[in-house]
């Protein structure tokens, strides 16, 4: 446990800072942030950050961690050590575990201890009972349970009484409801974009309005409710365009974006990789590059990785049968420090503050996103310029389903520490 990290560059957006600082850290959180060597503290173990970027701690607001119910495809353990891997110090679990995470219970079980969870687990419970989309779970029970957000993933809320119920009820304790926004009337057997590359594949492709249309839908019901409006792995331009316009007009409303939709295109599916196939589905250049613009122009609040496990047997299938989803959490800051910043331009401050920052006030996590004195000591510390290649052998994950197997990547994760205990360690930073 070090109680120094030293010479590193530090970006913290919560107080503006990007400069040379050290940190002091004491009982699990930030004890001083000084300028380098200026500490009053004399004795302990010293961790050398010279030459990399020391930043709070990288949240990650949808994964899947399969458990309970489905420990085959990953577990609390395997999925929050991927997530150490890739710099996230917290992540939030999607409740479409089995059984269906819609009772404090399931939420409270998730972040026992004994999952033996290597970073925080902030759970995402169901925002109706076995996300059948008609009766609201308790959200202040929830919430009390240690659930940060409510959501029917997987399974959007499509009727307009239940959205507007579970908006205005998770208003009054201040938590976002996140849509998973696909109108599966318009979806059902589609397995990828509509356009020029599923009709060469002769896959069965679903249109970006599937999405748009929800998410317009929500953003009345958002303006009506005053509720807080999330919208999940949002992938067109025009759900983009309707969020960027709604913000505009005051409305509350926040989105994510995943990795692999600002990296990748439609048009990759090139040989029936089931890899390849996720939902939403990959979109076209006209949507990525809507993507990429709100995410350097702040419309976009967080990168989340969507991390959804399967098993080689269920991937390992026809296009039109196999499950949609990758894991992510490893490959998520070299996709985007290799696109955001190398290709893009965008700097690493505004990264930081996709992955860290906005997540962290997003769902309301006190003391978190931040390296303010007095916060908690979890910490990503990460090399931007360091090139590696990403090898799904070597994942911590329990499954091995990536689009990114032997990519190289610009931008690696060093060091991955929780409530000041290193839980993650590339190489020898140590001294
Ligand atoms: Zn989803």
């Amino acid at each position: 446990m070090p109680t120094f990290i030293k010479n590193g560059r530090v970006i913290d957006p919560s107080q503006n800072l990007d400069g040379l600082f050290d940190l002091v850290l004491a009982d699990g959180r930030i004890a001083e942030i000084v300028p380098p060597g200026k500490s009053k503290a004399t004795a302990g173990e010293t961790f050398d950050a010279k030459g990399l970027i020391v930043a709070p701690g990288f949240i990650d607001l949808h994964v899947h961690l399969r458990e309970p119910g489905q420990s085959y495809k990953e577990t609390i353990a395997t999925g929050t050590m991927a997530a150490a891997a890739g710099g996230f110090t917290s992540v939030c679990p999607m409740p479409n575990t089995s059984p269906i995470n819609d009772s404090p219970a399931i939420t409270r079980w998730m972040r026992d201890p004994e999952r033996g969870a290597h970073v925080n687990i902030f759970p995402v419970a169901a925002a109706s009972m076995g996300s059948q989309g008609e009766q609201l779970t308790d959200f202040a029970a929830l919430k009390r349970a240690g659930a940060v957000a409510v959501t029917d993933d997987g399974k959007p809320i499509l009727r307009d009484d239940i959205m507007q119920q579970a908006l205005a009820a998770a208003a009054k304790l201040k938590m976002p409801v996140v849509q998973h926004a696909e109108d599966t009337r318009i979806t059902r057997d589609a397995v990828m974009n509509s356009g020029p590359t599923a009709f060469r594949l002769g896959l069965r492709g679903w249109p970006p309005e599937a999405e748009s249309s929800i998410v317009e839908r929500d953003l009345r019901l958002a303006a009506e409710t005053k509720g807080h409006l999330h919208v999940a792995h949002l992938s067109t331009a025009a759900a983009l365009a309707a969020v960027r316009k709604a913000k505009q007009a005051g409305i509350h409303v926040t989105c994510e974006v995943t990795p692999h939709h600002f990296m990748l295109l439609d048009e990759d599916i090139t040989d029936y990789n089931t890899n390849f196939k996720m939902n939403p589905p990959l979109r076209s250049g006209q949507d990525r590059e809507a993507l990429l613009t709100g995410l350097a122009d702040g419309t976009v609040d967080c990168i989340a990785t969507d991390h959804a496990p399967h098993a080689h047997h269920e991937k390992n299938a026809e296009f039109d049968r196999a499950p949609f989803g990758i894991i992510g959490l490893e490959t998520a800051l070299g996709l985007s420090i290799s696109m955001l910043h190398v290709q893009r331009k965008i700097p690493l401050k505004r990264i930081v503050e996709l992955l860290s920052f906005n997540p962290a006030r997003l769902i309301g996590l006190e003391g978190r996103g931040t390296l303010a004195e007095g916060s908690r000591a979890d910490i990503t510390v990460f090399d931007p310029a360091e090139k590696w290649a990403f090898h799904v052998a070597h994942s911590f994950s329990k499954s091995k389903n990536s689009p990114f197997d032997g990519w190289r990547l610009q931008g690696k994760v060093v060091a991955t520490i929780v409530g000041g205990k290193i839980v993650w360690q590339s190489g020898e930073n140590r001294k």
